[in-house]
């Protein structure tokens, strides 16, 4: 890429920056990317999967077709960051980096464009809801790959930290898998100060997870082991007024897995009580019969 893409796409990443949406409500981002695509030569096809879309280009007599493929959406997040291309819109921001993947992408299609000695052909596959890992299925139960046909696709995620112009890779998953799933606990709530009403209040249990606006570190099986143990981590139990005891709490939990075998060893789906060993175990002063983990996600 010569410095006149790399320009371009560095000015493109900020603007996309500024312009986060999130899961697949990326309208703006999409509408960007398709413009970009067009004013550069390359065909669009928007609304696969709800808000994807493919930029396609063919040169020459080749049938070898790849695909690039870039994720749109971004975080839940405010940003405070401060710098001058801020995101622009009020709780979402590109804290995943996806508006680097996209600005990379739209490099790769500009310098495509110009570069007559290209034969073949390139679908350029920008993906919503790659947080919540529905995107791509989205995209291919609408016919993504019947429609554009490709022998292979290429993708990559930025892993900041990492020196300028270096790529890590290796064969086999690269990326964890995730496991959402939710702990609700229920008790007895009431007046902080009546200790008869607050017998069996949820937060009893939840001392033996993070308290209340902690989390706990984040852990990552590393990608090589083969029998690393899920990961979890945790949101804050729910939140109540003060001087009163809640009747329920609420912990928002991921297990991040890089293996079958690691995944397959998380807990299994069930609406039974949790087995042990858990946050509330049988014998502390709280409703354990109904603590339940309900898994969210395959
Ligand atoms: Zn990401």
């Amino acid at each position: 890429m010569t410095a006149e893409h790399h320009g371009l796409a560095a000015e493109w990443r900020r603007h996309l920056h500024q312009i986060p949406g999130t899961e697949f409500e990326v309208a703006e981002a999409a509408d960007f990317v398709a413009r970009t695509c067009t004013d550069l030569g390359w065909e669009v096809t928007t609304g696969i999967g709800g808000s994807g879309l493919v930029a396609s280009l063919t040169r020459g007599t080749n049938s070898r077709t790849i695909a690039l493929r870039a994720d749109m959406d971004g975080l839940s997040i405010e940003e405070r960051t401060g710098v001058p291309y801020a995101s622009k819109n009020h709780g979402a921001m590109h804290a995943c980096g996806h508006d680097g993947h996209m600005a990379m992408v739209l490099g790769a299609a500009s310098a495509l464009a110009k570069d007559i000695a290209f034969d073949g052909t390139v679908h350029l596959i920008f993906q919503p809801a790659e947080e919540p890992g529905t995107g791509a299925e989205a995209m291919i139960a609408d016919g993504l790959f019947d429609r554009f046909p490709t022998d292979e696709v290429y993708g990559l995620h930025n892993i900041p930290g990492l020196p300028a112009g270096e790529i890590h890779t290796r064969p086999g998953p690269l990326m964890a898998a995730e496991d959402n799933f939710e702990i609700r606990i229920t008790g007895r709530g009431g007046h902080a100060s009546a200790p008869p009403q607050r017998r069996r209040p949820p937060s009893v249990p939840t001392r033996s997870t993070p308290p209340a606006g902690r989390s706990p570190p984040v852990r990552t099986s590393p990608p090589t082991p083969a029998r690393s143990p899920p990961a979890s981590h945790s949101s804050a139990p729910a939140r109540s007024p003060k001087a009163v005891r809640p009747t329920a709490a609420r912990h928002r939990c991921t297990a991040a897995t890089s293996t079958s075998t690691t995944r397959s060893s998380a807990p299994e789906s069930t609406s039974s009580p949790l087995s042990s060993p858990h946050a509330c175990p049988k014998g502390t002063d709280h409703d354990h019969d109904n603590c339940h983990l309900d898994r969210q996600q395959p």
